[in-house]
């Protein structure tokens, strides 16, 4: 058995889109005859974990729901699969020996674990990017001291992964994310001024959960994207370029200093991403769509526009200023969000609360440990949800 070929895996969110494509993938590579899966743990949806434990033979299975935890302990009575809830159950799911973990909870919630993943040595399958762009440097070092790799699972970061040639790093120029634009690409803001969750979930590409859908209609995701490459890559805020790829065909590219481009290209489907950080660095056999050029026929490009879409202004604004503006725009985002989908705040609000935000914690200096992330989390969720109210009344 080679390093690379991962016999034990726990999946942090596995009843979610990227949870459900890592089983996928899992099956299509041996399922129970090649993996032994750890841990899977999920959130409300008491009923697709329960079945996605018994398929693949789960040794535990945790909700984060801690009202939940009868309801999952009955349904799994006779079967041996471990059961626990909240935030411990999360924990010790985390702390379950398996070599590689996939980290796909989706946002800061998956922080806690997927660290304590990471701080005991896992091989961690990044797709919550949250992680990254909350704690920064800091998630990056308690990586590399537990002593696993990072392998990044988000599409754009898989393809720069792929295309970065470990031995010229220093001949890297830039690196250039591909946005598909979202399904307000072409949208005046007073178009999109009154839009509602269900009509900025539809993404035109891509099939994923509620969160990062409406993030890529508002562009926070390529935001939040922005600051991950940082951390993922090394590179400086002046060397994240990104533009708009409406066919979501090329994941991202990196630009060397003699000029050359070298792009990942591949069909808009995550498990081609999920396999690589399973397998890496050998190529698994994949079962999903082969590019046919003849029928693409072309690849547009477009400039994204800061104004129409001002997250990415707010995040080269944090990537220049350091600190705890990560933090700050990745939380006030998040508060924002729920109030979107609540019916709270409108769709172009939620840049201007996480703006507020981080202007309110300027000064505030970058994190000298965890609890200063969590400090300052806390603290952004807080004055966004003032600024929300504030709105509110006006
Ligand atoms: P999703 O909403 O479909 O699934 C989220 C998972 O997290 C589910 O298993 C859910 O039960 C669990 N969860 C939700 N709230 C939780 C909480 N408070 N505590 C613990 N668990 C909780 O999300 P997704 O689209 O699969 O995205 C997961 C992560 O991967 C996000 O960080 C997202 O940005 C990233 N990502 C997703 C895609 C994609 O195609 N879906 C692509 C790139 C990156
Ligand atoms: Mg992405």
């Amino acid at each position: 058995m080679t390093k690379s070929e991962h016999h034990h895996i726990t999946i942090l969110g596995s009843t979610g889109s990227i949870g459900c494509s890592t089983l996928d993938v899992i099956a299509q590579l041996g399922g129970r005859e090649r993996f032994v899966v750890e841990a899977l743990t999920g959130n409300g949806n008491i009923a697709l974990l329960c079945q996605q434990a018994r398929a693949v033979g789960a040794r535990m299975a945790v909700t984060a729901d801690e009202s939940r935890y009868l309801e999952l302990k009955s349904a799994l009575t006779g079967s041996g699969i471990a059961v626990a809830a909240g935030e411990s159950g999360l924990q010790e799911a985390a702390a379950r020996e398996a070599e590689w973990v996939m980290a796909a909870i989706v946002g800061t919630a998956g922080l806690a674990p997927t660290l304590t993943a990471a701080r005991r040595g896992a091989d961690i399958a990044l797709a919550n990017k949250e992680c990254l762009v909350s704690a920064g440097a800091l998630f990056v070092e308690a990586v590399s001291q537990g002593g696993g790799r990072l392998i990044p699972v988000d599409s754009e970061h898989s393809a720069i992964f792929q295309a970065l040639e470990e031995d010229q790093r220093h001949a890297v120029e830039r690196i250039i994310l591909t946005a598909s634009g979202g399904p307000f690409r072409t949208w005046s803001r007073d178009d999109m001024a009154g839009v509602t969750a269900e009509v900025a979930r539809a993404h035109p590409n891509w099939s994923m959960g509620l969160k990062i859908s409406i993030g890529s209609a508002s562009m926070f995701n390529k935001a939040l994207e922005m600051i991950e490459a940082k951390h993922l890559f090394g590179v400086a805020p002046d060397q994240i370029e990104v533009i708009v790829h409406p066919q979501s065909i090329i994941h991202s590219m990196v630009g060397y200093t003699d000029g050359s481009v070298l792009a990942q290209l591949g069909a808009p489907d995550m498990r081609t991403a999920i396999g690589y950080a399973l397998t890496y660095p050998e190529r698994p056999v994949l079962n999903v769509e082969r590019l046919d050029f003849a029928r693409l026929a072309r690849l547009d490009f477009e400039a994204p526009d800061e104004a129409r879409f001002p997250a990415l202004r707010l995040a080269r604004t944090a990537l220049t200023r350091g600190g705890l503006q990560g933090a700050a725009m990745n939380a006030a985002e998040e508060t924002a969000f729920d109030a979107f989908v609540d019916g709270r705040l409108g769709f172009l609000d939620m840049a201007d609360i996480a703006e507020t935000v981080m202007e309110r914690m300027i000064d505030w200096p970058a994190a000298a440990d965890m609890n200063d992330v969590f400090a300052g989390d806390a603290a952004a969720r807080r004055f966004a949800l003032e600024a929300i109210g504030t709105r509110a009344a006006a």
